[in-house]
């Protein structure tokens, strides 16, 4: 199928596992290597797309965000991920999607309010609605279609992977692993609402705003971000997380490609 014109769609990973069965799904690729980093330009069902990892933290996140902008065209951005739960609501293999997200870690006080990236007068950086809804759309498609047979009963037993839930709100990211129940309390106490907490979402959104370019940041909870929030991470993300990435972007994309109107 020819790619859609409307949309060249710039999808960020963090980790490896997240991005692998992407990137083999994708028809015509070619990769190209800048900035020590491997951005793979394809078509992915029907959608012209640039798959890359971006690595971990903010800084790596934003240079990433304005490769894929400036040198790689892509019209829209889509970043998936692990988090961890910012709020008791928020359980491990539920997904969130953000609506909002803040910098943490940022803090010129007092010459700026906490958390206020400089200049640009904005705490909170507003995801793209659009395209968060039809990304929300295409997870919640895969949780009450896919999840069933997509991950191992087993592994569902482990996580505790039933009910999994579906959640549109605030992201904070940080240059920080969250690791405390003291430290994530705290987090949730200044931002209220707070339903994840990672490493990269809001540097995607400063460099998205600053570029005017719509995205959207769909994060799988893979600890609580407590004490035991290293414990299995990675076993997490290769059986857990880079299904929910893989499906909820194959569902995406179907629906950029050729959209219905029947959910
Ligand atoms: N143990 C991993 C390191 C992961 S760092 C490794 O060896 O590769 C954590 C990554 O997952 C970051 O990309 C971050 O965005 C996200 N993340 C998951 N849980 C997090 C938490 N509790 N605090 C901050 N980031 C978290």
């Amino acid at each position: 199928m020819a790619a859609s014109s409307m949309y060249r769609l710039g999808i960020i990973s963090a980790l490896q596992e997240e991005q692998q069965g992407l990137v083999e799904a994708m028809q015509g690729a070619a990769t190209h290597i800048h900035g020590r980093r491997d951005y793979t330009t394809g078509t992915l069902w029907g959608i012209d797309a640039v798959c890359v990892l971006s690595r971990i933290g903010k800084v790596a996140a934003a240079m990433t965000a304005t490769l894929l902008v400036e040198k790689f065209g892509v019209s829209h951005l889509v970043f998936t991920g692990v988090a961890g739960s910012g709020g008791p609501g928020v359980r491990v293999g539920d997904i969130v999607v953000a609506d909002y997200l803040v910098q943490h870690d940022m803090d010129a006080s007092p010459l700026f309010p906490p958390c206020e990236v400089p200049l640009t007068g904005m705490v909170y950086f507003a995801a793209d609605t659009d395209l968060s809804t039809r990304l929300a759309q295409a997870v919640a498609y895969f949780v009450a279609l896919q999840l069933p047979s997509a991950i191992d009963d087993g592994e569902k037993k482990l996580f505790g992977l039933h009910d999994v839930k579906v959640h549109r709100g605030l992201v904070a990211s940080g240059d920080q692993f969250i690791h405390s129940a003291e430290r994530i309390a705290g987090l949730a106490h200044a931002h209220p609402g707070l339903l994840a907490v990672e490493m990269e979402g809001a540097a995607v959104a400063q460099v998205c705003f600053e570029l005017n370019v719509p995205f959207a940041v769909m994060r799988t909870i893979s600890d609580n971000a407590n004490e035991k929030a290293a414990t299995d991470f990675l076993h997490f993300v290769q059986a857990v997380a880079a299904q929910y990435a893989f499906y909820s972007i194959k569902r995406l994309c179907e629906q950029l490609a050729a959209p219905v109107n029947d959910d």
